[in-house]
């Protein structure tokens, strides 16, 4: 390993300049080496833990290398032991490949490292912030001028963020008091479809996993709304409080969107609190062409976005949006005795007394970059695209004898061997495409508890041409699947 000596005057936390450039140019190459091979890659290598834990014992803080030594060492290890979601045939979770300018932003963000805990130290990054949550929140179709949100490290953050929003809006008093101030038994309602981060968050406002009372879908899936109504009565009688439901607009599993108005409406008559788990699919609502995809998100009071999903934004980036101004205030501000206050004669945005963090990464820069140079026109383009191939997909695969299970309109495809209905058959099929390295599709497990297999297309540079060789792997491992009769193996229905 290359021994390193600081230079002469500096300390061993500073590069001399040429050194500097240097690593700047190869980490450029890297990125673009990385940009341009990934389509020819393995998507999911294969990285048995032993192997990967073996590279870190060449490492040595007592016996420190050269920075280029370290870059090589990153970047060879991010080649070789990494998923590669950025693959355009990697049609697995919410990942797509990031945005370029998004990438560059990050690098701005991480070289310039404004402080956007306060204004006083961020004045640009803080009011960029606040113009991307108004950009978004008025986009989205909450009224102008009556929109507050914070930017959060993802959609888990921003799920919290409207528990304890909701939650300290409805009894202020648990503030000071803790949950001795609220009455006995306070529950939300969710579908059986929603994302498991709510489960998170109940433990950690206290309110703990067995106040969220999850309610039955239908078979798209989506909440069943007279569901709702019975299992809201139904509490009611038994000593719960309502103050809290979210309408998932998009799930993860399947792409259901609950139907939010007729929520909404069960929610304004209940005076409860609706908060939209739009986390991806919420950007649809920001084309034209697909907003009706996702009808309703205005009528929530609050609403959680996740930019590094499909707004493809590199990680992390999420949007807590709402139109109860004040509410963020009312739950998180505090006095600190050591910052200084900002302008009182024009009142601005303290983000440390508005959200759950303090110190704050400046991670609105990528959203704001991407969309001040993609616009809407750009934005509108990927997401459009990615709906066209999930309808090939979706039309392509009954041909073939698949069975499609899910019903939604947007790009999340649910399915299974149409000649079988074997849970274990699709878990087999998952893993022997993931084995071939081509294509990248997940297990899902629908709402009926019965594994399913999951392709979305999310990644703005998929293509046609992708789709069909995912179908093709698909057919393949199906084969193989089958034993040599035709018969499925494990042989369940
Ligand atoms: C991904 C997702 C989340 C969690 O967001 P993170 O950014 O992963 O924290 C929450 N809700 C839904 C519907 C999601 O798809």
């Amino acid at each position: 390993m290359e021994a390193q000596t600081p230079p002469p005057g500096a300390t061993a936390l500073d590069l001399d300049a040429p050194t500097r450039r240097r690593l700047w140019e190869e980490v450029t190459d890297v990125l673009e080496g990385h940009r341009n091979d990934i389509a020819h890659r393995r998507i999911a290598p294969d990285s048995p833990p032993e192997r990967v834990r073996q590279r870190f014992d060449r490492l040595d803080a007592l016996a420190p290398m050269t920075p280029d030594a370290a870059l090589r060492f990153v970047a060879e290890g991010l080649s070789e032991d990494q998923l590669h979601a950025a693959h355009p045939r990697y049609f697995g979770l919410f990942v797509p490949a990031p945005s370029d300018i998004g990438v560059i932003a990050d690098a701005l963000a991480s070289g310039f490292n404004p402080q956007l805990a306060s204004w006083g130290h961020a004045p640009f990054g803080v009011e960029a912030e606040q113009w991307v949550v108004r950009t978004l929140g008025t986009r989205l179709g909450y009224p102008v001028g009556e929109i507050e949100g914070t930017i959060t490290s993802g959609g888990s953050e921003a799920n919290l963020t409207g528990l304890l929003a909701a939650l300290y809006h409805t009894w202020p008093d648990a503030l000071t008091e803790g949950l001795q101030a609220v009455p006995r038994r306070p529950s939300i309602y969710l579908s059986v479809d929603a994302h498991d981060s709510w489960r998170k968050a109940a433990r950690v406002s206290g309110l703990g996993e067995s106040s969220l009372r999850w309610v039955p879908c239908d078979d798209r899936p989506r909440m069943d709304i007279e569901a709702l109504r019975r299992c809201l009565a139904e509490d009611r009688r038994c000593g719960w409080t309502p103050f809290l439901v979210i309408a998932t607009v998009g799930s993860t599993a399947s792409g259901g969107v609950d139907p939010l108005p007729a929520i909404a409406d069960v929610a304004r008559r209940q005076g409860l609190w609706l908060h939209a788990d739009a986390a991806w699919a919420g950007a649809a609502a920001l084309t034209t062409r697909h907003r009706e995809a996702v009808i309703g998100l205005p009528l929530s009071d609050s609403l959680t976005l996740d930019p590094h999903k499909w707004l493809s934004s590199p990680m992390g980036a999420g949007v807590y949006l709402s139109r109860r101004v004040g509410a963020l205030r009312s739950a998180f501000s505090t006095t600190p005795r050591y910052l200084p206050a900002g302008p009182s004669d024009d009142p601005v945005t303290e983000p440390y007394q508005e959200s759950l963090q303090w110190s704050r990464r400046f991670n609105g820069l990528k959203i704001l970059m991407t969309l001040i140079t993609a616009g809407w026109a750009g934005i509108e383009d990927a997401i459009h695209g990615n709906f066209v191939l999930a309808d090939r997909l979706r039309r392509l695969l009954p041909d073939r004898g698949w069975r499609v299970l899910n019903r939604t309109p947007l790009p999340v495809v649910c399915f299974r061997d149409g000649r079988g209905n074997d849970a274990r058959c699709a878990e087999e099929i998952v893993a022997a495409v993931n084995r071939q390295g081509l294509s990248w599709v997940s297990l899902a497990r629908m709402p009926d508890g019965t594994a399913a297999i999951r392709a979305c297309v999310a990644n703005h540079r998929t293509t046609r041409h992708d789709v069909d060789i995912l179908l093709h792997e698909l057919d393949t491992a199906r084969e193989s699947a089958r034993g040599p009769t035709g018969a499925v193996r494990g042989g369940r229905e």
